[in-house]
């Protein structure tokens, strides 16, 4: 059964998120550690060319009790600096009340919901509650696991507490195929988001994504390219000493090269962000690595069965089970829309595949 639409009576994203072609840059540490520590990063990132929001997490979410939990509220009038100082306007995460509370006591400018918090209704509610009446943008990133529903779930309860400036940050989700990011990105998630609610405004957080400093810079022109209104990038004055995910901050003059690296690529037409061609060109990128991903969980299986069928002394072609599975992907396809002719070569192509790596099993020296 199809979800509802997404009810949300916010500002179309085009009234309040910079329209220049250019991305929102969100740059800070990951965590607020000292004064020294904050101010040094807001000057550096300060003089940046399209950085205009400075982030500093407050009060961190740690996996484990013991790792450095933030500094709390002692942190938030280095923030007043900064803003006083720089002129960049402040962000930083808010996980219940008392932290909306103090956030706003002391004048931060942004808030963002962490992805631990995004994935509890209670707490998303409690913070909905807390900001009713209270004119702050506020930024919700996706929760942990790759629930879209819970995401639109969580813009909807800041939605109707009244909050008018609201956007979400894509930060990736945990996943249990071991890859090369922290997060797995599944942009199709974002992709969707934005088709279903094209008012709400998307930034892109690769450095939760990535986990690595390596992949910063493919993961913002990604982003950049699929039509992101911004990027939140983890940047800290002296990153292999950060108290918090050193290995994914970006020194400031990292940050700098990276962004004035990007590629920004022509917008054809009017569309509304994600149409462009850049954008489906991406889309394709990513969703033939899922077409990949699935053909090689495929032959995985097929080794699987290989292994069972010559344990129990099987023979390893059955004309019934064959015949069974291709009618069965025909219908599947043909009510996806799909022309028979184009599953049916696919499909053999894929046995004789399969049958392929279970002769090789069965005979390891003959000919394959
Ligand atoms: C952060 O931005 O520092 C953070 C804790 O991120 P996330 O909620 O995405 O894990
Ligand atoms: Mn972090």
């Amino acid at each position: 059964m199809s979800k509802p639409s997404p009810r949300l009576e916010v500002l179309n994203q085009t009234d309040w998120v910079p329209q220049n072609g250019r991305p929102l840059i969100i740059a800070g540490p990951c965590s607020a550690e000292s004064e020294t520590q904050v101010l040094q990063t807001a000057r550096a990132v300060a003089k940046i060319p399209g950085v205009s929001i400075f982030r500093a997490g407050v009060w961190k979410p740690r996996t484990r009790p013991g790792d450095f939990e933030g500094k709390g509220v002692e942190a938030l009038p280095w923030l007043k600096r900064v803003k006083l100082e720089t002129g960049l306007l402040t962000a930083c995460e808010v996980a219940n009340t008392t932290h909306v509370y103090e956030a706003l006591k002391f004048g931060v400018d942004v808030l963002w919901i962490g992805a631990r918090t995004t994935v509890n209704p209670f707490s998303v509610q409690e913070i909905a509650d807390a900001l009713r009446g209270v004119d702050v943008p506020v930024w919700v990133k996706n929760p942990v696991n790759p629930d879209l529903q819970l995401w639109i779930g969580a813009l909807e309860r800041m939605s109707n507490a009244g909050i008018k400036r609201l956007g979400a940050i894509h930060r990736g989700f945990s996943d249990y195929t071991k890859s090369q990011f922290r997060n797995a990105p599944k942009w199709d998630i974002p992709i969707e988001l934005k088709q279903l609610a094209p008012e709400i405004p998307i930034i892109c957080d690769p450095s939760h994504i990535g986990g690595k400093r390596e992949l910063i810079r493919e993961l913002s022109q990604k982003a950049v390219d699929l039509a992101m209104n911004g990027l939140m990038i983890e940047t800290h004055i002296e990153p292999d000493n950060a108290w918090s995910d050193k290995s994914q901050q970006l020194s400031p003059a990292q940050l700098q090269e990276i962004l004035s690296n990007l590629i920004f690529r022509k917008v054809e037409g009017e569309g509304n962000g994600v149409e462009t061609l850049a954008a489906l060109r991406a889309e394709i990128d990513i969703t033939d690595q899922q077409l990949l991903e699935i053909l090689a969980r495929r032959c995985q299986i097929s080794r699987q069965i290989g292994e069972y069928k010559k344990s129990h002394n099987m023979t390893i072609f059955q004309v019934s089970r064959w015949k069974y599975l291709l009618e069965d992907r025909l219908v599947q396809a043909g009510q996806m829309g799909m022309e028979a002719s184009f599953v049916k070569q696919i499909y053999k192509m894929v046995h004789d595949n399969s049958i392929r790596i279970q002769s090789k099993l069965m005979n390891p020296n003959g000919e394959s």
